[in-house]
């Protein structure tokens, strides 16, 4: 979609991006400074596998901080971003044929890693009216003997639905006693819009030692392209994560870990501006798509998505995205590429300035009389 977007503008359109999954602020200046401090300082060499020590002990105590929790610095992987600690522990963990639970519509990539190792893929539909939560009837119902792995996510993409508290005590009481494993992703953890943070399956008794929490830099301090994010995992596992690591990337950039630090120290204005940001976004953009006609969009918890419900116009989900960015010039992704229970919805990010997000919305609405 970014690609076709991007061809059109080049052709000339004016094209609105509600495609993209990252935060339009820059950086937070001072973690900048740290970087730049940090190359000036000689932190251009190999480091070691696991992560600087320095930063996984500042990341164990952030961790502690904000879950509730207790972990050490050897708990803690640093990788090159978020996506590896889907990668290395799906790879560490799973054999052919082991089934993994995962939410439907989800991060695609957790189908792909799913498929990638022949295990099989059990997808869990999230159900609007639950706050985009499992159903956790087919939950109890899906889960097996053969369930090595469940993925959680929460605040969640494409969504922006957060898992309720109760739903995550049931699911910890029904696998407590199980032979598996939780992957939780949480890199939406610090981007959520209710009076209560995200709970974190790992704070509930008993939960710490069967899981893997996946948090980085790449949202919460809009450093995607530093490639730096973590697990935080029982113990048993680290050693298999170093050897994935050290056999695929050696470390992670070390002037990239120097400024991470300084991301979890130094002040933390600009997140709670960035969030504040997202919120007035989220509160007028949701409106402005309640009054498409056809269109119904819950107001998301987390992240900075907008998932609308579109099937009242009768269109497949992916038409409808093809007709917005060729004749509206708005563009968005099909809720049906989050997997198949995504069909019939439409991802909007609004990481985008107010006044865009609501020319596009006007660019809907003048559109839907092709469907009203
Ligand atoms: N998990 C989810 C749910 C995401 O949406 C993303 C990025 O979009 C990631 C993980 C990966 O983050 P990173 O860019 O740090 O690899």
């Amino acid at each position: 979609m970014l690609a076709r977007a991007r061809a059109l503008a080049a052709s000339g359109r004016n094209i609105i991006h509600l495609e993209i999954g990252e935060p339009d602020f820059p950086t937070p200046a001072h973690v900048v400074e740290a970087g730049k401090t940090a190359l000036d300082e000689g932190w251009t060499h190999y480091g070691p596998t696991q992560g600087l020590t320095e930063l996984r002990e500042t990341i164990a105590a952030y961790i502690n901080r904000t879950r509730s929790i207790k972990i050490g610095a050897q708990h803690v992987c640093v990788v090159p971003g978020g996506k590896p600690v889907i990668f290395f522990p799906m790879m560490a963990l799973l054999e052919p044929g082991d089934e993994v639970i995962y939410p439907n519509p989800g991060f695609p990539i957790y189908e792909s890693m799913i498929r990638f190792l022949d295990a099989i893929p059990v997808p869990i539909p999230l159900i609007e009216e639950r706050s985009f939560s499992f159903d956790l009837d087919i939950f109890r119902r899906k889960l097996s003997d053969r369930t090595k792995l469940i993925i959680l996510n929460s605040p969640q993409n494409p969504t922006g639905g957060m898992i309720p508290a109760d739903d995550l005590r049931e699911i910890a009481a029904l696998v407590c006693d199980r032979d598996l494993m939780i992957l939780s992703d949480e890199i939406y953890s610090r981007i959520y819009y209710t009076a209560d943070s995200p709970l974190s399956i790992a704070s509930l008794p008993g939960m710490l030692e069967k899981t893997i929490i996946l948090d980085g830099f790449s949202k919460t301090y809009a450093m995607t392209g530093w490639r730096i994010g973590y697990g935080v995992m029982p113990e048993w596992i680290v050693p298999q994560i170093n050897l994935l690591m050290v056999n695929s990337n050696s470390c992670t950039a070390s002037f990239t870990q120097r400024a991470a630090i300084s991301a979890l120290t130094g002040p933390q204005e600009p997140v709670v501006q960035m969030v504040a940001e997202f919120q007035k976004r989220r509160d007028a953009f949701c409106r402005a798509l309640n009054d498409i006609p056809k269109f119904h969009c819950a107001l998301p918890e987390g992240a900075f998505y907008a998932f609308a419900n579109v099937k009242a116009t009768g269109w497949r989900s992916k038409d409808l995205a093809d007709t917005l960015l060729e004749e509206a010039g708005v563009a968005c992704l099909d809720g049906a590429a989050f997997g198949e229970f995504g069909e019939g919805y439409i991802r909007f990010s609004y990481a985008n300035s107010l006044d865009n997000l609501v020319e596009a919305a006007s660019r809907i609405k003048q559109l839907s009389r092709r469907w009203a």
